[in-house]
């Protein structure tokens, strides 16, 4: 079988490269670029905590630990006054400094893209072709054909091509796909610099109107209604601040960002001043500017996001990022979700419904949203005193929560998402399905568990391979291995995980968010709750796992790349036993349920800030990359210069897509996929 083509050797490209040989599937990424990461500083990404352990999975974790930081708390100000201080949970590792738990991740871009690129250098499986820019596309019933410039010119054949080529996706346009949406919803002055601010470690959000920010309204391209300046920090001293901008394409000069910079540091020394007691300011410190520019963030949503064989993932497929909704974080959830399912079809044939669940679940996660980012867009702007209520009955929220909640990964605008409405669902009714705090479709909470070599792991760090089938066994944790392994319920649910027509491991868990004992929990190699069982249910499981991977069509044969990691059913013993009891005196099961079945929302962590989509080039210092980024995403609605190609080949460009394009003007709102999310309390 032909290896996957990859367009684009950006963090998405990357990432969902490394993925791919992880899962022995082959792959060639084709980038018009040298593959040298620019580095800017500036360009940082806050990655949610699921997302960073994903990374961590692939072998970035290193970076992500010397070159990231995880905040110690968000604090939310506003003018002089402190709103909202969130503290990150802490530990103290033997004999380290401590270490925040549940703050996101902040990190340069340049370095995780750096991490993934030396990664997958030492996979065998990948080719990566710099200095190539594809230029046609053309795909039949059995794989897809790339035809490159430059200096690696020639015709590629891939089995299944993934556009991850940035908001100027040529994928895109070549597959005639339309790009509608809002152009420079929000624009950022950035800045990274080292300095020393007031509170150190933590992030913060300061509004504060005719200040920080506000500015005197003067043609600096820096005035405005509503001051807003984030400050997050980096490790090494440095920080990277934002400004939000003014509506408008006002250029942002030098001077002008550098005023700014000095008139932020000389506000938080004065009110670092005044929250100590002290009355008199701070000292403004000194600082070293690093990098700058212009975040310009647009909001934009392909149409479709599978043709036939191709797809597109990352910038190609969306661009978002106001409000702390966070793009790149949302491009790599893209690569997570689209690499174990291509990873199954590459080596045992792709259903139709496995193939296209991959633009059910991302694009109607990121129109989501998208949706929630707009409606609370005007609200947030004009300075109104307004509360809000999201869509769960009795929760107000203030402006500045709802803020907080976007920058830290959490409620609609940056919660990890869920996909209720997945195509690989289980049939609804099935029996012995239990309710758990976790909702089918939705990320599992990252529990501790026990693996089959005995060792205790959390539940995140075994995803990424086949399915997880979770056993919830209080009390086997005071339990040498060797006596619970065989006992109870594990020789049962051993046989049914070798039965499995995916592969699949097996774990334990004390305990599980509103599980009771003897359930059963099925979980995606991403990481999503499938269903929960009540006890063990060879059938039930099998029509799961087989609603995962699409129905029928294709059999689990070799597992070649896949290593099936089930606990053997040898060492299981097979003790025959079905009593639900995991045996032994005051063992498992003796605990009981561990109570309520209610289900809740999302169980995932934390973590957003920033700002994200194509950029602009920064009067100060901006990059060509982000210049070209801005006028790319900025435009119209993606272009089709691949149409009359397309036509003279005489291909259906969307034989297998969707119908013929939106008939909506250019720039017209993203579609409303889902419900209203925010409504006023005067609604
Ligand atoms: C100043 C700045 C600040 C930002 N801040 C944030 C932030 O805080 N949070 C956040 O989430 N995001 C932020 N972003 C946006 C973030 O950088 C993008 O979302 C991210 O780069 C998208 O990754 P990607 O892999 O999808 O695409 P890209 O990074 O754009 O990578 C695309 C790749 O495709 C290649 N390519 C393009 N066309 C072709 C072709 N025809 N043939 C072959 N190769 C091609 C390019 O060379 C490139 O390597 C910021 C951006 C800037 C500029």
């Amino acid at each position: 079988m032909d290896p996957v083509i990859i367009v684009g050797a950006g963090p998405v490209g990357l990432c969902l490269a490394l993925s791919l040989t992880r899962r022995g599937v082959p792959v060639v990424v084709l980038d018009e670029s040298d593959g040298q990461d620019e580095i800017r500083p500036a360009r940082t990404a806050v990655l949610r905590q699921d997302t960073a352990a994903a990374l961590a999975r692939l072998g970035c974790g290193d970076t992500l630990a010397s070159e990231g930081t995880r905040w110690t708390a968000w604090r939310t100000m506003r003018r002089r006054r402190l709103v909202d201080r969130v503290a990150f949970a802490s530990r103290i590792p033997d004999d380290a400094a401590p270490v925040a738990l549940d703050s996101p991740l902040h990190l340069p871009q340049h370095a995780l893209t750096r991490a993934l690129r030396a990664a997958l250098a030492q996979e065998k499986l990948a080719q990566i072709a710099t200095g190539s820019r594809l230029a046609e596309l053309e795909q039949d019933e059995h794989g897809v054909s790339a035809h490159t410039r430059g200096s690696n010119g020639t015709w590629w054949r891939g089995s299944y091509l993934v556009g991850c080529d940035g908001p100027r996706s040529t994928v895109r346009k070549l597959l005639e796909i339309r790009f509608p949406g809002r152009t420079a919803v929000e624009r950022h002055a950035v800045a990274a610099l080292r300095t020393e601010l007031p509170w150190p470690g933590e992030a913060l959000l300061h509004r504060s109107p005719g200040r920080h920010g506000g500015g005197s309204g003067t043609s600096t391209g820096f005035g405005g209604p509503v001051g807003e300046v984030s400050a997050r920090p980096l490790p090494d001293g440095v920080w990277r601040l934002d400004w939000l901008l003014p509506p408008g394409r006002e250029l942002v000069t030098p001077d002008a960002l550098v005023a700014r910079v000095r008139e932020s540091l000389a506000g938080w020394a004065a009110d670092a001043g005044e929250e100590s007691g002290r009355g008199a300011a701070l000292p403004v410190p000194p600082y070293a500017l690093l990098d700058t520019g212009v975040h310009t963030v647009h909001h934009r949503l392909a149409k479709t996001w599978r043709r036939g064989r191709a797809f597109l993932a990352g910038d190609a497929a969306h661009l978002l990022g106001a409000l702390g909704t966070q793009g790149l974080d949302e491009g790599l959830r893209d690569a997570g979700n689209l690499a174990w399912k291509l990873g199954l079809a590459w080596h045992h044939g792709g259903s139709e419904t496995l193939l296209d669940s991959y633009q059910a679940e991302r694009r109607d996660a990121v129109a989501a949203r998208l949706r929630a980012t707009d409606q609370a867009l005007p609200l947030l702007r004009d300075g109104r005193a307004v509360r809000w209520r999201t869509v769960l009955p009795g929760v107000a929220r203030g402006q500045s929560a709802l803020l907080t909640d976007g920058h830290l990964g959490r409620g609609p605008l940056g919660a990890p998402p869920s996909y209720p409405r997945t195509p690989l669902a289980t049939p609804t009714g099935q029996p012995g399905t239990v309710a758990v705090g976790t909702r089918p479709g939705a990320p599992v909470a990252d529990v501790p568990v026990t693996a089959g070599d005995g060792s205790v792991v959390r539940l995140r760090d075994r995803l990424g391979h086949g399915l997880l089938v979770v056993l919830v066994a209080p009390g086997t944790g005071v339990w040498d291995r060797r006596h619970w392994q065989s006992a109870g319920l594990m020789p049962q649910l051993t046989a049914a995980a070798e039965a499995l027509p995916m592969p699949a491991e097996i774990l334990v868990t004390e305990s599980y968010p509103g599980a009771p004992a003897h359930t059963v929990l099925v979980v995606r190699p991403d990481g999503h709750l499938v269903t929960a069982h009540s006890g063990v249910r060879p059938a039930e499981l099998s029509a799961c796992a087989d609603a995962v991977r699409g129905g029928g069509g294709f059999a689990y044969g070799d597992g070649a790349g896949y290593g099936r990691r089930a606990w053997g059913a040898g060492a299981a013993g097979g003790s025959g036993s079905s009593s639900g009891e995991l045996g032994g005196s005051g063992g498992a099961g003796a605990l009981g349920a561990l109570g309520g079945a209610g289900s809740s929302g999302p169980t995932g962590s934390s973590g957003a800030a920033g700002t994200s989509g194509a950029a602009e080039a920064a009067g100060a210092s901006g990059g060509p990359g982000d210049s070209a980024a801005c006028h790319d995403g900025g435009g119209d609605d993606g272009g089709n210069g691949g149409a009359e190609r397309a036509a003279a080949r005489g291909e259906g460009a969307g034989a297998r897509g969707e119908g013929p394009g939106d008939p909506r003007p250019a720039g017209a709102a993203v579609d409303p996929l889902v419900a209203p999310v925010f409504h006023s309390e005067g609604d």
